[in-house]
């Protein structure tokens, strides 16, 4: 009998885009992951289950073999740092920018910016190399209400659409990087289940080459 291979699946956007080239592999869930309030799965190959957890917790589940494979945002993988895991191939799913945003008119303080991000590593990153000195703000959610309530200068962002900066009466700024969902492998799974890793990733990998 095959390995048991978990898939750990992040909610929301990338799962949209993640359940389509599933299903072009050919693995297919019994409940419908966006209705149902499971974390588990069972798929039509007995020895693939799914894991349905939040994206930042994606790299983490894999880092520790809890699951062997993941699908993950580029910009949670930054935020994570890889340890112990395999960044295998760009899934071209879920494709957004890292954005800085803020008012569009307003001019910026000429001390040091306050910067609220959920990216604070990114953010770090992309401001140490430019040589500019920032505070940074850690948040979990809704940045956008930052510059309104004076929290923050600016925020640093995923913007796909740009209507959620729009609504809130932010414009996009300068462009961090393009970000889009990558295939992540446990180290030591693929070594110890190499066999049964290799049949699900290439599967995977030719439903990308056919999207
Ligand atoms: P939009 O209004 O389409 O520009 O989407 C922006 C909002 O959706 C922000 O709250 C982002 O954090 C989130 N978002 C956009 N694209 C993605 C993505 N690919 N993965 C996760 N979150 C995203």
């Amino acid at each position: 009998m095959s390995d048991l291979i978990t898939i750990a699946l992040a909610k929301g956007r990338i799962l949209k885009d993640t359940l389509p080239l599933l299903n072009q592999a050919g693995i297919e869930p019994y409940d419908d992951l966006e209705k149902s309030r499971k974390l588990i799965f069972k798929t039509n190959h007995e020895n693939i289950n799914l894991v349905l957890i939040r994206s930042a917790d994606v790299p983490t589940y894999v880092q520790y073999g809890a699951a062997d494979i993941g699908v993950a945002g580029k910009d949670v993988l930054l935020e994570h740092g890889g340890e112990g895991l395999y960044e295998w191939v760009d899934l071209k799913i879920a494709p957004c920018k890292l954005m800085t945003a803020g008012f569009a008119d307003k001019p910026l303080p000429s001390g040091r910016l306050k910067v609220a991000t959920k990216y604070t590593e990114i953010t770090r990153q992309y401001f140490l190399q430019q040589g500019r000195q920032v505070e940074l703000i850690k948040l979990y959610g809704s940045m956008e209400l930052a510059p309104i309530v004076g929290l923050a200068d600016m925020i640093v962002d995923l913007v796909d659409t740009g209507n959620t900066l729009k609504a809130n009466g932010l414009v996009p700024k300068e462009f961090i990087m393009d970000i889009s969902s990558r295939l992540i492998i446990n180290r030591a799974s693929l070594k110890m289940k190499n066999q049964a890793i290799k049949q699900v990733v290439e599967k995977i990998e030719q439903a990308v080459e056919a999207a």
